[in-house]
């Protein structure tokens, strides 16, 4: 059994702490024993220990000590199982409550064997991420049983598998914030013992998005006429992009990317990459949000695809409430307590990853909140569209730190994805491995009528680019619910 004990308690024999208590608590008239009182937690100043009232120690915010948590009386007499058939987590107690042992909690988590399953897994399309969890054990059963929810995706996620860990973890009541203060391996299973997995389905919610952006929408007929309504907006909201106009400054930004440079200033610079290396989406894109999604993650998607289907007419995009269809699925997750130890969470700073090539697939922290959420949404939405980092100040996909977190694709963002999908163009090279294809610099100036002088010019000055905010692109941005 592994503790963890706060502070250095572990080697205090119980004895001891006794005896060094005895002073202070006769006049309470406590009986000492090795058994905390209810209410009493221990706790350490300048060498002495003695025992405190709980709240006393909340109110002075010191550090106290659980003796019982790990207590051998408890652990050595819980037993449990993993029942493969039903995916059941069953702890038999014997009658003990873990509350007594001031236990404030008692989890059982799963995590893959391997913290990097998840991302090395390719065909699995980020699904391995939710069977990082953690699940709460009840107190107030005698036999208690939690399911464990395991996922799977409709992505061949079985063909290649891999064990999975199964550990009960225990925390400390008394202090202000939770620490784990034993944590057990129960057993280590691989993936394809488990019978019944659970799939997992898209986030969904009605009156959302657009009925012509829903991938599976059953129309009934009475519903017949208003669904062909709505599609004759659509019809007329693609056909108003026809009209806005391509320009040199876009180009010039699909001509740049950004190269970490640590003795730079600002940790990143400008950095000239082939137009061509710009990957477009050239099939069928179907988004789905997965795992701690909340509703106004739906609305920051809907609001980014009713402005592709302006500015990207050439680009198919929807969403589905069925992981049958989805093509682009987005994973949200939190790396609390440490226990996503996939990519995103593992390396510090990363609060949204896509994940291009074979995986595509996007994964986002859903620790984070508001503006800043919306931003790691468009932005890792950006990448998958084949947007790259730049340095300026208002975009969805700058890199300058300072700057605001742009929570929508800004008119730069918007002239460049104008672009990429402009329905003229055809791309000239055609990537085998990503089945992407992608755009080359002179054809764009050639179809597109753009003048290569002023290409030059901002490529040169690709901060003037940075500035550019066409009048004739500004509905985009108030379509996607902003005011200019
Ligand atoms: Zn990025």
């Amino acid at each position: 059994m592994a503790s963890v004990w706060i502070g250095s308690w572990g080697l205090f024999a119980v004895d001891e702490v006794g005896a060094s208590l005895t002073h202070i608590l006769e006049k309470n008239d406590l009986e000492i024993n090795s058994v905390l009182k209810p209410g009493y937690v221990m706790h350490e100043k300048n060498g002495v220990k003695f025992m405190i009232k709980s709240e006393t120690a909340e109110k002075m915010g010191v550090i106290t000590l659980e003796m019982e948590c790990d207590s051998e009386e408890f652990w050595d007499n819980i037993e449990y199982e993993v029942d493969l058939e039903t995916l059941e987590f069953v702890v038999d107690f014997n009658n003990l409550n873990y509350r007594d042992y001031k236990i404030r909690n008692l989890y059982v988590i799963t995590e893959p064997y391997s913290p990097d399953a998840a991302d090395w897994n390719h065909s699995t399309k980020g699904f391995e991420y939710h069977n990082f969890t953690k699940t709460l054990v009840p107190h107030y059963h005698d036999v208690a049983t939690v399911r464990l929810p395991l996922y799977k995706s409709n992505f061949a996620s079985l063909e290649k598998t891999y064990p999975l860990n199964i550990k009960l973890e225990a925390t400390s009541m008394g202090a202000s914030s939770s620490v784990a203060c034993v944590k057990e391996n129960v057993t280590t299973i691989p993936v394809e013992r488990f019978r019944d997995f659970e799939n997992m389905e898209p986030f969904f919610a009605d009156g959302i998005f657009e009925p012509y952006d829903i991938e599976n929408l059953q129309i009934e007929a009475s519903g017949e006429d208003a669904f062909i309504e709505k599609f004759m907006e659509y019809q007329d909201l693609r056909k108003s992009g026809a009209e806005l106009p391509s320009l040199e400054a876009g180009l010039a930004l699909l001509g740049k990317d950004l190269i970490f440079e640590p003795s730079n200033d600002g940790d990143y610079k400008w950095e000239d990459q082939p137009v061509s290396y710009k990957l477009l989406r050239n099939n069928k894109t179907v988004i789905g949000l997965y795992g701690d999604v909340i509703k106004s993650d739906l609305e920051d998607v809907n609001k980014m695809i009713q402005a592709l289907h302006v500015v990207a007419p050439g680009l198919d995009i929807s969403y589905s409430s069925e992981t049958k269809d989805v093509t682009l699925p987005i994973h949200f997750t939190d790396c609390k307590d440490k226990l996503g130890k996939h990519i995103g969470c593992k390396t510090e700073g990363f609060v949204g990853v896509y994940f291009a090539n074979f995986k595509d697939y996007i994964w986002i922290d859903s620790s984070k909140r508001g503006d800043y959420r919306s931003h790691i949404i468009i932005h890792e939405i950006g990448h998958a569209l084949g947007l790259g980092h730049n340095l300026c100040w208002t975009s969805a996909m700058t890199y300058e730190f300072s700057g605001p977190r742009v929570p929508y694709l800004s008119h730069i963002d918007l002239m460049q994805l104008q672009i990429l999908y402009h329905p003229d163009l055809t791309p000239t090279s055609y990537n085998y491995k990503t089945a992407k294809r992608s755009l080359g610099r002179q054809e764009v100036i050639n179809k597109l009528g753009l003048s290569e002088e002023r290409v030059a010019y901002y490529e040169d000055n690709i901060e003037e680019a940075c500035y550019q905010k066409p009048g004739v692109y500004d509905y985009l941005i108030e379509l996607q619910g902003i005011e200019n």
